[in-house]
């Protein structure tokens, strides 16, 4: 048996990669553009592995990704390909909708066109799973509930709304056409293979080279984090058990305020590797002018994947932020 994963090179893709081969026998295709974020360092491990096939092409090629869903005959197809910051999406949202809106619906296409010939127990088995944010939800106020699957999706950054309206494609897709589509929707991520851009692997880095630590505004805007390999099995599970049409919220019920996982990052790397001058790295803190249209709040209620699915995540925040920093 096969899986298809899109995506594959990126932070997320790539431990599901990882995790996936080192969980169990099926061979995995995995699809990539390599634009900035893709990295196939992170698969260095895998050289050699005949379970493993790299395809370097756009989400939306559909000659070559309708050649691999025919040659390879999978029974999953997992998308995580996306254009995935939201401060380059303010600078330049045009790539954002060409690979998160027109990207997924040309997927979505090449997609059903094999699905539709499948025999009827391998079109009943088949799964094409989309990999989705919090963020399309919008922002939330310090006393509303965490995010639930029934929030009404009102998204802010253009990376939010082209997020948002690739899930909608999904959700049409099995609405109108039967495809079997399951949805997930995380929250921020965190661990191996983090590309620097992003608040936590650049504050590591940034500390450790001396350099000032950025923090937006006040610093008191908060997400809600998950360690990447409980991302990654909750997509696992979701794919092994989820019911199709569904969406399934993941997080880890780690609500921080960016200042405090910043310090938090600062207390671990005093001890791990002090200061050569003996001052603590939160000196290095420093604040910027605050992103525009900003998001105050992200919470993840995960308690359907809980109840329905049996999933939990294996981290704390504390635990998880531990092994991020060694
Ligand atoms: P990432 O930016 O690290 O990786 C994205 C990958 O997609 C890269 O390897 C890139 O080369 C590839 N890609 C981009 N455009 C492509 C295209 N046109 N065709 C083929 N491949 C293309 O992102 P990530 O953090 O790994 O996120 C993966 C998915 O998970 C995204 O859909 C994102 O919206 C979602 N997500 C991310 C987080 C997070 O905290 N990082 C949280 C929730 C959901």
């Amino acid at each position: 048996m096969t899986i298809l994963v899109i995506g594959g090179a990126g932070f997320i893709g790539g431990n599901f990669v990882l995790d996936w081969l080192a969980a169990g026998d099926e061979a995995v295709i995995k699809v990539d553009k390599l634009t900035y974020a893709g990295n196939l360092d992170t698969l260095q491990s895998l050289q050699g592995d005949t379970r493993h096939l790299f395809v370097r092409a756009d989400i939306g090629d559909r000659e070559v990704i309708g050649q691999l869903l025919a040659e390879h005959k999978p029974r999953a197809v997992v998308n995580f390909a996306a254009e995935s910051h939201v401060d380059r999406s303010i600078h330049g949202p045009g790539d954002f909708i060409q690979t998160n809106v027109v990207g997924t619906f040309n997927l979505l296409e090449s997609v059903r066109a094999y699905w539709n010939e499948l025999p009827a127990d391998e079109k009943a088995a088949f799964r094409f799973l989309h990999v989705s944010t919090d963020e399309v939800y919008g922002t939330l106020a310090a006393n509303d509930p965490p995010f639930s699957e029934t929030n009404t999706y009102e998204p802010n950054s253009p990376y939010s709304a082209s997020k948002a309206a690739s899930d909608h494609l999904v959700r049409a897709w099995h609405h109108t056409y039967g495809l079997p589509v399951l949805t997930t929707n995380c929250s921020n991520n965190y661990g191996p293979y983090h590309f620097p851009e992003k608040l936590i692997p650049r504050v590591i880095l940034n500390a450790l080279n001396g350099k000032p630590l950025p923090i937006y505004g006040d610093g008191q805007q908060i997400r809600d984090w998950l360690y990447v390999k409980d991302h990654c099995s909750a997509i696992r599970r979701v794919l092994e058990a989820g019911t199709v049409g569904e969406t399934y919220n993941v997080g880890g019920w780690n609500e921080k305020a960016n200042l405090d996982v910043v310090k938090t990052i600062c207390s671990l790397l005093d001890e791990l590797q002090p200061r050569a001058d003996a001052q603590g790295y939160a000196e290095q803190i420093t604040y910027v002018t605050d992103r525009p249209g900003h998001d105050r709040r992200y919470a993840i209620d995960a308690r359907k994947l809980e109840r329905e699915l049996g999933w939990k995540p294996a981290e704390t925040f504390e635990s998880g932020i531990r092994k991020t920093a060694e």
